[in-house]
């Protein structure tokens, strides 16, 4: 009897792990057509100051937009992008669409506005990385002072000395660096200490934990403290209520991001919310920051 369930487990276990290849199958298809098709974008997430209540910068996600208009998120489609390779295209075309909206938002005469751009660990570790980075900049005729890359606190943590030199090259090319999702690796202060990096990015599951858990406070406040002696900005990411920004500001935080001021929005909404209309984001950092 024992041997006839540990069957049906088996079969169990099979038929599961065959309906996820299948899923995943179909999403890695669905990801190549989408690709070709162009049903891609970047949606625009203003980084907000606290001391004077600007924008600052904005960080570039990307959206996949199926022809049914149904919006599938970067969370389920990343990982399989990964897996896949597929992240090599996809990451080669969020750089160059970044760099290429950010320069044309300066030809139109707006003021300078860094755009950041997340970089997966499957394309820092390409060895052709460095060099895609600076033809797109050659390309796009952006200054590189105006490229921000976000690399996840697990990715800097493996290989850490090849990891260290990359990450030297691309601040030299004059690209600005930080740490996103800070606080879920296990990064120690003294590895910490090496990096080259100019913004620790304190991951959204702590901010969300603010109000409600005295831990998630104190682990806030720690990294504050820690980005200050490091000499690094510190910036909230899924900052949503008056509370959690209250608190953010109080600790000494430099910046924050997320739907509190805004969600991501699409280019042309982001340029006519934050740059055409700068009165009108200013007004909106005033009635929600009180203006600095
Ligand atoms: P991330 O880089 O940590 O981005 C922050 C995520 O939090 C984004 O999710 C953003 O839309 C969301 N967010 C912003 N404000 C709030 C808020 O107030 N509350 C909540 N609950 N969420 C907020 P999104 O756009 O779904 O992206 C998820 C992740 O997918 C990103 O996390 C990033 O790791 C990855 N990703 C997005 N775009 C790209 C890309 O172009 N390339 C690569 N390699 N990864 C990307
Ligand atoms: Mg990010
Ligand atoms: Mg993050
Ligand atoms: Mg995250």
């Amino acid at each position: 009897q024992a041997k006839a369930e540990g069957r049906n487990n088996y079969q169990f276990f099979t038929r599961n792990i065959s309906e996820r290849a299948i899923k995943r199958f179909a999403m890695e298809g669905n990801l190549r057509r989408a690709i070709a098709r162009d049903e891609s974008a970047l949606y625009y997430q203003p980084k907000i100051e606290i001391a004077t209540g600007r924008v600052i910068g904005a960080e570039a996600l990307l959206r996949w937009q199926l022809q049914s208009s149904e919006i599938i998120s970067p969370a389920q489609f990343i990982p399989v992008a990964e897996e896949s390779g597929l992240i090599i295209p996809i990451g080669e075309w969020v750089l160059r669409q970044a760099c290429r909206q950010n320069r044309a938002w300066q030809e139109a005469g707006y003021p300078a506005m860094p755009v950041a751009v997340n970089v997966s660990a499957v394309q820092f570790r390409d060895k052709h990385f460095l060099e895609l980075v600076s033809r797109v900049l050659q390309e796009t005729g952006l200054d590189p002072s105006n490229l921000e890359l976000e690399l996840t606190e697990s990715v800097t943590m493996q290989e850490v000395d090849t990891t260290i030199g990359l990450m030297r090259s691309i601040k030299d090319m004059g690209i600005s660096l930080s740490i996103d999702d800070f606080g879920t690796g296990y990064s120690s202060f003294s590895y910490l200490r090496r990096l080259p990096i100019d913004t620790l990015k304190i991951d959204k599951s702590f901010v969300q934990d603010i109000a409600t858990d005295p831990d998630g406070a104190a682990i806030v406040s720690a990294i504050i403290s820690m980005a200050k002696i490091l000499k690094q900005k510190v910036i909230a990411e899924g900052v949503e209520t008056p509370a959690q920004y209250e608190f953010l500001r109080q600790q000494g935080c430099d910046q924050i991001q997320g739907y509190y001021f805004s969600e991501p929005l699409p280019a042309e909404e982001f340029e006519a919310r934050f740059l055409r209309e700068q009165v009108a984001g200013m007004a909106q950092a005033e009635r929600l920051i009180g203006g600095g």
